[in-house]
C-alpha cells in the first residue's frame, strides 16, 4: 500500500481503515458473546452434588430444630426473668412497708405474739417463696437455652465437617471444569490467531484489505484480551508463550522483508535508467520527491540545487529538459510544466 497523493484517494483510504476498525469491533463483540456463553456448556456445580445427601439433610434438619429450641428457650427465659424481677420488687416493697410499720409501732408493745406482726411476717415469707420459685424457673430456662446452644454448636460442627470434605471435592471438580472451558476457548481462539497470521502474510494487500485487517485485529484481541478473564492460574504461560511465538514470527517476517527490500533495491539500482523509471509508481516517485529523497534509492538529495540533474547515490535522472521548449523539469513529471508537452518516455504510462 503506497502512500496515495490524490486527496479523494487519501480520504477513501481513511474511510476503509474505519471500515476495518468497525468490522473488527463487531467481530470482537460477536466473539466476546460466544466466548462469554461458553461456560453454559458445563452444568453449574453445587456443593450438594458432593455431599452424602441423606446425612446432610438430617444434620440440617437437626440444626434447624436446635435453633428453634434455642429461640424458644430464650423467649421463655426472658419471660421467667421478667416474673422474677416482678416478684423481687414486690418482696422489696412489702419489706419496706413492714419495717416502716414496725418502726411506727410503740416500742413497748411486744412484737413476738402480736397477731398482726405474725400475719405480715407470713405474707412476707410467702412473697419470698414466690421469688425463689421464679428464680428456679429462670435457672431451668437458662439450662434449657444452654443445652439447646450446645446441641446446635455440636450439630453445626458435624455439618461443617461433612461440608468441608464436600468443598474439597467440589473445588477439585471446579478446577477440572475450568480447565475444560479454557481448552474450549483456546480451541476457538488459537485457530483464529493462526488464520489471522496466514491472512497477514498472504492477503493484507488484497482488494479486501480492510476486512483482512479487521479480522487480524479481532483475532489478536480475542486471544490476548478476551481470553484473559478465563485464564486458569497457568493460563499466563499459554498467553506469553503464544505471544513470544507470534512476536518471533512477525519479527522474522519483518527481517526477511527488509532483506528482500534491500536485495530488490540493489537489483533495481543496477538496471538502466528507463527501466527503473518504469518500475516506479508515479505517486511513489512524487511522494519521495516531496520528502527530498531520491525516488530511485530513497537517499537524501538536494532537489533545490539546479546543478544536480542526477542522483549522486544511484545515478537515476532527476531533472531533464522538455523535448519541445527545453525548460528544465522534473524527470518524473508526465507533462512539461511550461508548455504542456507530454514528457518523453512517459507517454501512455500509468501508475
Ligand atoms: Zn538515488
Ligand atoms: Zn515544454
Amino acid at each position: 500500500m503506497s502512500k496515495p497523493l490524490r486527496l479523494s484517494e487519501k480520504w477513501f483510504r481513511r474511510g476503509l481503515w474505519l471500515v476495518a476498525l468497525v468490522f473488527a469491533s463487531f467481530l470482537i463483540g460477536l466473539g466476546g458473546t460466544i466466548v462469554g456463553d461458553l461456560p453454559k456448556v458445563e452444568a453449574t456445580l453445587q456443593l450438594d452434588d458432593f455431599l452424602d445427601k441423606g446425612a446432610a439433610q438430617a444434620l440440617r434438619a437437626q440444626l434447624q430444630q436446635a435453633h428453634t429450641a434455642e429461640q424458644d428457650a430464650q423467649t421463655a427465659l426472658e419471660q421467667a426473668q421478667l416474673q422474677r424481677s416482678k416478684a423481687r420488687s414486690e418482696t422489696q416493697a412489702e419489706r419496706e412497708t413492714f419495717s416502716n410499720w414496725l418502726a411506727a409501732r410503740s416500742v413497748t408493745q411486744r412484737a413476738e405474739h402480736d397477731p398482726e406482726v405474725l400475719a405480715r411476717t407470713q405474707a412476707l415469707d410467702a412473697l419470698k417463696q414466690t421469688e425463689r420459685r421464679t428464680q428456679q424457673a429462670v435457672q431451668v430456662q437458662e439450662q434449657a437455652a444452654l443445652d439447646a446452644r450446645q446441641n446446635a454448636a455440636a450439630t453445626r460442627q458435624r455439618l461443617s465437617d461433612l461440608e468441608s470434605s464436600g468443598y474439597a471435592r467440589l473445588n477439585a471438580e471446579r478446577r477440572k471444569v475450568e480447565l475444560r472451558v479454557f481448552l474450549y476457548r483456546l480451541a476457538l481462539t488459537l485457530p483464529l490467531l493462526a488464520l489471522a497470521g496466514w491472512l497477514f502474510v498472504k492477503q493484507r494487500r488484497s482488494t479486501y484489505w480492510p476486512f483482512v485487517w479487521g479480522f487480524i485485529w479481532f483475532a489478536l484481541f480475542a486471544f490476548f484480551v478476551e481470553l484473559v478473564p478465563y485464564l486458569p492460574s497457568y493460563g499466563g504461560y499459554v498467553r506469553y508463550v503464544v505471544g513470544i511465538a507470534v512476536t518471533a514470527l512477525v519479527g522474522r517476517y519483518a527481517i526477511l522483508a527488509l532483506n528482500r527490500y534491500l536485495e530488490r533495491q540493489r537489483q533495481a539500482e543496477a538496471l538502466p535508467d528507463q527501466e527503473r523509471r518504469k518500475e516506479l509508481g508515479y505517486d511513489v516517485a512524487l511522494a519521495r520527491l516531496a520528502k527530498n529523497v531520491c525516488p530511485g534509492c530513497e537517499r537524501p538529495v538536494d532537489l533545490k540545487n539546479e546543478q544536480i540533474d542526477f542522483c549522486p547515490h544511484c545515478g537515476i535522472g532527476l531533472f531533464d529538459r522538455c523535448g519541445h521548449c527545453h525548460t528544465r523539469k522534473s524527470a518524473f513529471a508526465r507533462f512539461c510544466h511550461a508548455c504542456g508537452t507530454v514528457a518523453a518516455g512517459r507517454a501512455g504510462s500509468a501508475d
